[in-house]
């Protein structure tokens, strides 16, 4: 569905004008998340599951949250944050140089999302 201004206005301020997942607050460029993902067909417009294209299953989200997002459903976006720190590891030097100066520290926590945490 294409949201209108008014709707558009009242989903950014669903979480007081932040992200639904990560908390930042939102700029004049943000995206409107489909929480359950309608899984679009880029190649003929169509999308999986049209009846998720609903109002109430939108979030207010930053740019880079709905584009790492994509077209998962919240257990596999969280599970892909949660990873982040396993692949840094593997693949980043910078921050594995980081870490051994102790510039950043890790933490054992589980995700959640500013939704959930900002109730
Ligand atoms: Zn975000």
């Amino acid at each position: 569905m294409k949201l209108t201004k008014s709707q558009r206005q009242a989903l950014k301020e669903k979480y007081q004008g932040r992200c639904a997942y990560c908390g930042d607050l939102l700029g004049d460029r943000w995206h409107a998340d489909h929480i359950e993902p309608i899984v679009r067909n880029w190649w003929n417009g169509t999308c999986e599951h049209p009846e998720r294209n609903t109002l109430e299953n939108f979030n207010p989200s930053c740019p880079s949250c709905n584009i790492v997002k994509s077209s998962m459903s919240l257990d596999s976006f969280r599970k892909i944050i949660g990873g982040f720190i396993t692949s840094l590891n593997r693949d980043s030097t910078q921050y594995k140089f980081a870490k051994r100066y102790g510039l950043l520290e890790e933490k054992e926590i589980e995700v959640r999302f500013w939704f959930e945490r900002c109730g």
